[in-house]
């Protein structure tokens, strides 16, 4: 039986939480191989031993500072950063057709249309939540949308950590969007991002989004679907931010062989 070469996977970020996550699931796995990380120039990380930061002990690969090098020398790139650098490591993807595994959220526009032209020339997946459980969520509440119609108020809850600094979560979004395509009406035409004072009543068909922050909470999701003497809720709870580590990882791992174009989490798990 021929042997499966393990895929050289690098990650950008590697000093932040979800990155010190990775490399530990990198680390951990035989079908793929850590082939090193960088952070921002101006990080304190940098210089230091990558196993060290994530608590893997001592993998001797130093934190590096450029990008261009660990493209050159990745299969794929796992991705959780910030937006402005999502959207140079995709260009540096392109050039060097590595696949570019994308989990940073809060993007704008720019950066969107970074993303869209990279994809043209190398295998991208991008999901604002790499977890089984809420890409299952997703397809739910596609469907359930499309079969209960406006008569029914969506409502979308999330809760995140203290330090979250983008709201409404990219995967509340996410689940707007599903919701809205489940209705074949565009989001941004019904998304309500917050209330206060006295707004009047509700119009239907808006999609509202409510964000609470606090604590170490990993991230909660809930699609409210509320009816006339009845409602329906889909909640999904994340424990671990290892769920999305394993997502990622599982990600990269499907984008070998695959041609250049943009993927989600449900190209990768299948649903559709
Ligand atoms: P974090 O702040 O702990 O980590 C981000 C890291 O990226 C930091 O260490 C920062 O120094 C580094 N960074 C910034 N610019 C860089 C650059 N130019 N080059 C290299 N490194 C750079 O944040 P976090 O909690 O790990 O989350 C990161 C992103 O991932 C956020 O957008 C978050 O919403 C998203 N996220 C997505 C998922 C998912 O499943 N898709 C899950 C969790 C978090």
């Amino acid at each position: 039986m021929e042997a499966v070469v393990e895929m050289r996977v690098g990650v950008v970020g590697c000093a932040g939480r979800m990155g010190r996550m990775l490399v530990r699931e990198l680390v951990d796995r035989e079908d793929c191989v850590l082939a090193g990380g960088t952070e921002r120039p101006e990080s304190p990380a940098i210089g230091r031993d990558i196993g060290e930061l994530a608590g893997t002990g001592f993998l001797d690969l130093k934190v590096g500072d450029d990008p261009a090098l660990l493209f050159a020398d990745c299969e794929a790139v796992l991705d959780f950063t910030s937006p402005e650098a999502t959207a140079a490591h995709a260009g540096l993807a392109a050039q060097g057709v590595v696949a570019h595994i994308i989990g940073t959220t809060g993007l704008g526009k720019a950066e969107d249309e970074a993303i869209k032209r990279a994809a043209r020339h190398t295998a991208i997946v991008r999901a604002a939540n790499m977890s089984l459980g809420i890409n299952v969520l997703l397809a739910l509440t596609e469907q359930v949308a499309r079969t209960l119609g406006d008569d029914y108020d969506i409502e979308i809850l999330e809760m995140h950590h203290r330090d979250k600094v983008d709201a409404p979560s990219g995967t509340a979004l996410a689940l707007g969007q599903a919701a809205a395509e489940g209705r074949g009406v565009a989001l941004d035409k019904v998304a309500r991002n917050s209330r206060e004072g006295h707004i009047g009543a509700r119009r239907r068909g808006d999609i509202g989004f409510a964000a609470l922050r606090g604590g170490d909470v990993v991230g909660d999701h809930t699609v409210i679907f509320a009816g006339d003497g009845e409602r329906i809720e889909l909640t999904h709870l994340c424990a671990s931010r290892q769920l999305f580590a394993r997502g990622a990882v599982r990600a990269a791992l499907w984008s070998r062989g695959k041609p250049p174009g943009l993927y989600g989490m449900r190209d990768v798990l299948g649903l559709g």
